[in-house]
């Protein structure tokens, strides 16, 4: 099937505002469906396209549910898709739907394998690290910094609130870096692939809003040490402070970009009540 002389014929133009850079090359949107892991079951794709690596997904596994928000791509995807009858097509804005409307029409366990556009990466990873309850991973491509970012470990310059954030509830790992020119058409930046593996209990019971809180204190300012974020983040008195940092084990001086996720959790526990 020559997908670009399919989107050619049919007069498609591309809608730089929805992120319409599409993967063509088989071998590796099997390699990204070899990250994800999938191998039956249901899966969740974010953002169709032309039906590449729908085509690919539907082969591989049991029943595919895949979102594609603008309408001039159904022609296209009509006849991409057409020998694939385990696909639930659905044209709309995937935000617009409820996590309960996603999730019923998965059925069950499902996992998510979408390429999407940069201005969907962090809204829509924190929607599904929120409330996703039936999601088993996540394998985004998405623009490499930001899977950087996700990916990222302690004291590195990727390291910030939206790593801790998923790192407290899933394993992330980054599988591939996909190279600006792998895309039709080429866009300005490159891509990576990043599996986001969900494991919600990892650290037990944690208070979101109150992690969330303490996270977003915490690298409030870089620069800032974890003492005095946490003066004004939680308005506590200097001396407090010092000894919920001294309680936690750390150094007096330690800024929040040094802590691991399991440290931001123990420093979470401590600042429960002192709100
Ligand atoms: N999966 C295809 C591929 O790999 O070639 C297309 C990937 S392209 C980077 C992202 C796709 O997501 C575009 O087709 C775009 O129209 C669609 N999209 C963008 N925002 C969306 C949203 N909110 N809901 C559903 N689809 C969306």
């Amino acid at each position: 099937m020559d997908i670009k002389q399919i989107i050619k014929n049919s007069g498609f133009h591309f809608n730089k505002q929805f992120g319409q850079n599409f993967l063509t090359d088989e071998v590796l949107l099997e390699n990204i469906c070899d990250d994800a892991g999938v191998d039956g079951g249901a899966v969740l794709e974010i953002g169709a396209g032309a039906g590449t690596l729908t085509r690919v997904l539907s082969r591989r596994s049991d029943r595919v549910v895949a979102f594609e928000i603008d309408r001039d791509l159904r022609p296209i995807l009509d006849v991409t898709l057409s020998d694939c009858d385990n696909v639930k097509l659905i044209t709309g804005d995937v935000m617009r739907y409820s996590m309960e409307q996603i999730e019923g029409l998965c059925g069950g366990k499902y996992k998510v394998v979408a390429n999407i556009p940069y201005y969907l990466t962090s809204p829509l990873v924190m929607r599904f690290v929120d409330n996703a309850t039936a999601a088993q991973s996540m394998t985004l491509t998405v623009q490499k910094e930001v899977a950087e970012r996700l990916a990222a470990r302690p004291a590195t310059k990727a390291y910030g609130a939206i790593s801790v954030a998923v790192q407290a509830v899933a394993d992330v790992k980054l599988t591939r870096i996909l190279p600006r020119n792998l895309f039709y058409p080429v866009p300005n930046v490159d891509s990576a692939v990043v599996r986001i593996t969900f494991c919600r209990d990892k650290f037990g019971a944690v208070d979101t809003a109150l992690f969330r809180k303490t996270v977003r204190s915490a690298f409030a300012t870089r620069r800032k040490t974890l003492l005095n974020c946490l003066l004004s983040g939680f308005g506590l008195d200097r001396e407090r402070a010092a000894e919920i940092i001294a309680e936690c084990g750390f150094t007096p001086d330690c800024r929040g970009e040094q802590l691991s996720v399991e440290q931001f959790v123990a420093l979470c526990e401590r600042l429960k009540g002192v709100q």
